[in-house]
């Protein structure tokens, strides 16, 4: 069985002070789990990454760090834009193609392609967020959205690992979520995909997760973990995801 991972996407939220007492409640709610049975990975604004890794280095917990974006150039005159090789000092995953990047700031599928290849390069593992739309949910297209962001993103990516993060981008801080066993014929159609290309991969749901409706998503057996928005920025919530989420993972 894979371990599941649980992904806290801070947003544009917290300063360094408030990640790293972030930090301290976390650890003190983590300590009593089982250490083999739960990775989580957090996924500060970049002004926290360098705080939040040298606390890191003091946890002894299956704690890791992303980036939330980066720009594909190894360096130049890109005023505002990170690296892969910069970060590469501070984490060791970047989430790329959320839908608010590709949403808000007009990501691009072949600009999504160059970020992977870019992470990848540079031994970074990509954390890749694939989702319909309401739109195209409502009109049935939501496998042929998710399987053309799949392959336009991996397309010659030559990737030793990947994450898959499966958001429908109309439960993203809504509160609506789809019904696990609707997120699972997703999770299952990805991990088919991957498998022809010899592929895999943990597939993660996103959406409106919360420590409420965790278990009913990690029973289904394609879903390997969760990255949560909202639900991740209190510890002791985040910290009960990953209690709830991989205890129902061992008990299926
Ligand atoms: C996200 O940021 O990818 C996300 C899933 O947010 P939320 O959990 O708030 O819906």
């Amino acid at each position: 069985m894979q371990i599941p991972c649980f992904i806290a996407n801070w947003k544009m939220y917290k300063t360094i002070a408030e990640s790293a007492d972030y930090l301290h409640s976390f650890e003190k709610e983590l300590q009593p789990l089982p250490q083999d049975a739960w990775e989580a990975i957090l996924a500060p604004p970049y002004t926290a990454l360098a705080t939040v890794s040298q606390i890191l280095k003091q946890v002894p917990l299956p704690i890791r760090l992303a980036a939330q974006n980066l720009y594909f150039e190894e360096q130049g005159a890109y005023t505002g834009e990170i690296s892969p090789r910069m970060l590469r000092e501070l984490c060791q995953y970047v989430i790329i193609g959320h839908s608010e990047r590709r949403g808000l700031f007009g990501e691009t599928d072949r600009e999504i392609n160059k970020k992977i290849r870019a992470a990848a390069k540079e031994g970074l593992i990509p954390i890749l967020c694939v989702g319909e739309t309401a739109e195209e949910r409502r009109e049935g297209k939501t496998w042929r959205v998710i399987e053309r962001q799949l392959s336009e993103a991996l397309d010659l990516g030559n990737l030793s690992e990947v994450l898959i993060a499966y958001e429908p981008v109309w439960a993203i801080g809504t509160g609506m979520t789809p019904h696990p066993s609707e997120a699972e014929a997703v999770h299952f159609q990805i991990c088919n995909y991957l498998s022809q290309g010899e592929k895999s991969a943990r597939i993660l749901y996103g959406g409106s997760a919360n420590d409420k409706n965790i278990e009913g998503f990690m029973k289904e057996p394609h879903i390997n973990g969760v990255l949560a928005g909202g639900a991740s920025l209190s510890p002791e919530v985040f910290a009960k995801i990953i209690k709830l989420g991989s205890a129902a993972k061992i008990s299926r």
